[in-house]
């Protein structure tokens, strides 16, 4: 298996709540993504998720297409090894696990968005999780690449 395929963190909210569309790709796209706002995007948990595989890889917008975290770079560098990916995207995984639990939700990226819109309003408990999940995302994923989406 991939690492990406080990992981989906970048289409089912973890990281991110919407992946911009351009305008031909809201002509051309013949998959039902969703289209939310009046605004040209896929929100996430990308309707289009299976699991952790995109049901519409090859055809898959371009920001999609562009898009590689800082562990899919560090591994395709060879600094770190699918194993040690993978465990890195499991540890990550049970952080948001732990803060879906705090939540008092089930478990899948959207719990991410919901804390962060919560902020201040959330319990400590729920907010000390997603801090300490958001440091890992940031160190292990992002980086400044949030930016570039
Ligand atoms: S690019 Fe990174 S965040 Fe996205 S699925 Fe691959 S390993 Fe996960
Ligand atoms: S279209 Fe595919 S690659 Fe893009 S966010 Fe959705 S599931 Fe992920």
């Amino acid at each position: 298996m991939s690492l990406c395929l080990a992981c989906g963190f970048c289409c089912d909210g973890t990281l991110f709540n919407r992946v911009p569309l351009t305008e031909p790709e809201v002509v051309a796209l013949k998959v039902p993504l969703q289209i939310g706002d009046g605004h040209h995007h896929v929100r996430q948990p990308c309707v289009a998720l299976d699991g952790t595989a995109c049901r519409v890889y090859s055809e898959r917008p371009l920001t999609c297409r562009r898009y590689r975290c800082l562990l899919l770079e560090a591994h395709e560098a060879g600094e770190v090894s699918l194993k040690g990916a993978v465990e890195i995207v499991e540890a990550t995984r049970a952080m948001r696990a732990e803060l879906a639990a705090a939540s008092g939700v089930s478990d899948d990226g959207s719990i991410v968005e919901v804390a962060r819109v919560a902020g201040e309003k959330a319990p400590p408990e729920v907010r000390q999780r997603l801090l300490r999940l958001e440091k890992q995302l940031a160190f292990h994923f992002v980086g400044q690449r949030a930016l570039q989406r």
